[in-house]
């Protein structure tokens, strides 16, 4: 009987084409396929085969199948769910998952073998070859060097038959981890949470539970004594997310230290050859542990036993450009896919977490308290409208005597700021015109190392201008407000003989540079250490005992949904940086809103009330987690094209029960790269089938072809 195979493309078409499967092929799901598509031949997966033929319409055929490892059917599926879930084609997260196959295979290694065939003629130098030939495989020029003759003597032998070419498989294979190392002495918090996790893996199939313990408190321990119980099966997988590249490192260490053995790494900064190599070897169930950022979720476990997503309140975690996903949700429904386990840790859950582990889904597991002798850090707020800094400064007096007290016993301050560069905005005292990117709802932010105006969204820079574009007034451009090269120069000012440094993503550019940043801090060669986000996550400083908040108001402003609960998030992360080790640590927060809940909160070091308040509010206005929100985000260069297609999807919005469609609005971003945005946010109560009514609604209004349509679930900027 003849067959036709389901064939899924990574392109975004809505779904996979019919082709006939060629007699002899043999199929299955799974298998990599090219296939004819118009004039061009693409490659696919199989995702489903059925008896048949295509009827009157013949079919074309498969062309041939690729020998890579096949997409184990979790993967297959978790790439459907994927699709269903972000409203989108699943030929995006197909393209995700076979990222790791877009470099060829490494080619067999050339080797020489002695083919049993006598030399004519023996000299000394062709018994050294001869004996060093015997019983290895070695390349033309490993041979010569063993035997310490020239690549003319293995030539000569070549050419007589007496050696012959073979050709051997490359080493594919990862190092294994070792389940027989000692675990640590766990203090009695971690170990009644190893207990929990162990019984939860030993009970089998998906269960999920939100480890939730203060900064320093020896998560990542238990998560270790986890993976080692998962791990027990010979044949099973565990999966590590982490929010940040940056962070890998620290993690990976500690991994070796547990289990002998690096995890294998999968994330962006990861070179295309290894990304093959670690696709294959997870593919084939050789790697055991991966350790990587959001996209490694797309990778073809075999027989995958527990998720980890280390930080699962990051923001990062969200990709919100291409195809657009939560990668902390998705991750829970991949374990649903695949029986396993998933296991939440963060020292400042999301809400949604968190009602997830009130309402009883996840286990909730709490660690009140640092390892050891490490205390929380004392966190004060500097009342900013009380204690100014001086005009044109952003240190105020009180964070100044904490940082000289600091310098002073020996520490190490760090101050943090979420802003690149030296200002944020640059104008012109003359006319008053602001440095704009070009055809870009965004301001040029300035960076004095480089002189040059930057747009942060676009990429867009030029040379800072001596006189102003505008109204040409010489001398007339001014930086305004702050950046983190801009408090380094005012931290130098002050303390001229303190080695001060800035850790942003313009300072230290790779993985290398910030291992050698941070190794530098932890030597104690940086006495004030000027951070960006990247830098207040993870990092352990046993001497950094200040940390000082430039601007603690900075991401409660813009009023987005979740603008307290990130701030909360960020700040008391950035807090956690101090007295991680003996010495006690103190952070200060810099705010103009010292009454605002945040920061009476973080003060208090309340999370709970905060938990509480905030909650309350987001269950009267029906928000994340007691209800659901998406977006339709429509953009195109054409303003009338645009306009007329968001007044026809207004017109068309379907009629459903506990559904809100609000707009269509100026996008929060109104203007990138000359492409205007408009959007609409659906709110619905949280029984709805929120995506099959994105989905319907997408499809009773044509798309115009300068427009283009994105849905994003759950947005995070409001
Ligand atoms: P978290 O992930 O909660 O921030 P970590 O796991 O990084 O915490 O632990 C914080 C510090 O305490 C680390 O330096 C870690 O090595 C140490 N630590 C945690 N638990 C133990 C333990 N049981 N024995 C020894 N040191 C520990």
């Amino acid at each position: 009987m003849p067959r036709i195979a389901s064939v899924l493309l990574p392109m975004p078409l809505p779904e996979a084409f019919d082709y006939a499967e060629p007699e002899g092929l043999a199929l299955a799901v799974g298998d990599h396929v090219t296939v004819p598509l118009g004039p061009r031949v693409i490659r696919g997966v199989v995702t489903a085969l059925r008896d048949g033929t295509g009827g009157n319409r013949p079919l074309k055929p498969v062309l041939e199948r690729v020998d890579d490892p096949p997409l184990p059917p979790g993967a297959l599926a978790f790439v459907e769910w994927a699709a269903r879930y972000s409203v989108d084609v699943p030929g995006w997260p197909l393209a995700m998952a076979l990222r790791g196959l877009r470099h060829p295979p490494p080619k067999p290694d050339k080797v020489l073998v002695l083919t049993g065939v006598q030399p004519a003629r023996v000299t000394p130098a062709r018994l050294k070859v001869m004996a060093a030939a015997e019983g290895t495989k070695l390349s033309g020029a490993a041979l010569a060097s063993a035997a310490g003759v020239s690549a003319g003597v293995v030539k000569g032998l070549v050419d007589e038959g007496v050696l012959a070419v073979d050709f051997v498989e490359p080493e594919r294979g990862l190092p294994q981890p070792d389940l027989s190392l000692p675990a640590r002495a766990l203090n009695p918090g971690q170990a009644a949470c190893v207990d929990v996790l162990k019984d939860m893996l030993e009970s089998g199939g998906f269960q999920a539970a939100l480890l939730d313990g203060v900064t320093g408190s020896g998560k990542t321990e238990v998560y270790l004594e986890a993976v080692a119980e998962a791990l027990k099966d010979p044949e099973t997988q565990v999966l590590v997310l982490l929010p940040e590249i940056a962070l890998t490192q620290a993690v990976m260490a500690r991994f070796e230290q547990r289990f002998g053995a690096l995890p294998a790494e999968w994330h962006s900064g990861v070179s295309p050859p290894r990304r093959r190599q670690v696709w294959e070897a997870v593919a084939g169930g050789n790697a055991r542990i991966v350790v990587g950022a959001r996209s490694a979720l797309f990778l073809p476990f075999r027989k995958l036993r527990l998720i980890v997503v280390d930080e699962e309140h990051d923001s990062s975690f969200k990709q919100e450009e291409g195809f657009i996903y939560q990668a902390r949700d998705l991750a829970v429904a991949r374990a649903k896919i695949e029986g396993a386990s998933v296991l939440l840790a963060s020292a400042t859950p999301s809400l949604e977490s968190l009602y997830n582990a009130q309402t009883g889904r996840y286990r909730w597991l709490r660690l009140s308290a640092r390892h050891g002798a490490a205390q929380l850090p004392d966190i004060g707020l500097v009342d900013m409208r009380q204690t100014p800094p001086e005009p044109g400064r952003w240190l105020s007096p009180p964070l100044i005597k904490a940082m000289a007290v600091t310098l002073q016993r020996g520490e190490q301050a760090m101050l943090f700021l979420n802003r690149r560069g030296y200002a944020p905005l640059v104008l012109c005292k003359a006319c008053g015109e602001k440095m704009k990117s070009p055809d870009t709802d965004s301001w040029l932010v300035e960076h004095r190392y480089t002189g040059r105006l930057v747009c942060h969204l676009t990429g867009f820079s030029m040379k800072k201008p001596e006189a102003c574009p505008h109204c040409g007034a010489k001398d007339s451009l001014v930086s305004i407000g702050p950046g983190v090269e801009r408090v380094e120069e005012e931290a130098r000012h002050i303390f001229p003989d303190a080695r001060v440094a800035v850790f942003s993503s313009d300072t230290v550019m790779d993985a290398e540079g910030a291992k050698a940043l941070v190794s530098s801090m932890a030597a104690g060669e940086i006495d004030i250490l000027v951070a960006t986000q990247a830098a207040a996550k993870g990092h352990n400083f046993p001497n950094l005992t200040l940390v000082g908040v430039v601007d603690a108001d900075l991401s409660l402003r813009g009023g987005d949904l979740r603008a307290g609960e990130r701030t909360f998030q960020l700040l008391a992360q950035a807090a956690g940086r101090a007295g991680r080790h003996e010495k006690p640590g103190r952070a200060l927060l810099q705010t103009y809103a010292p009454d605002h809940a945040v920061m009476r909160a973080l003060a208090a070091q309340d999370r709970d009330a905060f938990v509480e308040a905030e909650m309350a509010m987001r269950e009267d206005a029906g928000l994340p987690p007691f209800g659901r929100l998406a977006a339709v985000i429509a953009s195109g260069p054409d303003g009338a094209a645009l306009d007329a297609y968001v007044e026809a999807l207004a017109a068309v919005i379907p009629n459903a029960e506990g559904v809100e469609v609000f707009g269509p609005a100026d996008a929060p971003l109104a203007l990138v790269r000359g492409r205007r945005r408009k959007r609409f946010l659906v709110r619905a109560e949280r029984n709805v089938d929120l995506q099959g009514f994105m989905a319907a609604w997408r499809a009773r209004a044509k798309v115009p072809n300068s427009v283009r349509v994105v849905i994003d679930v759950d947005p995070y900027s409001f």
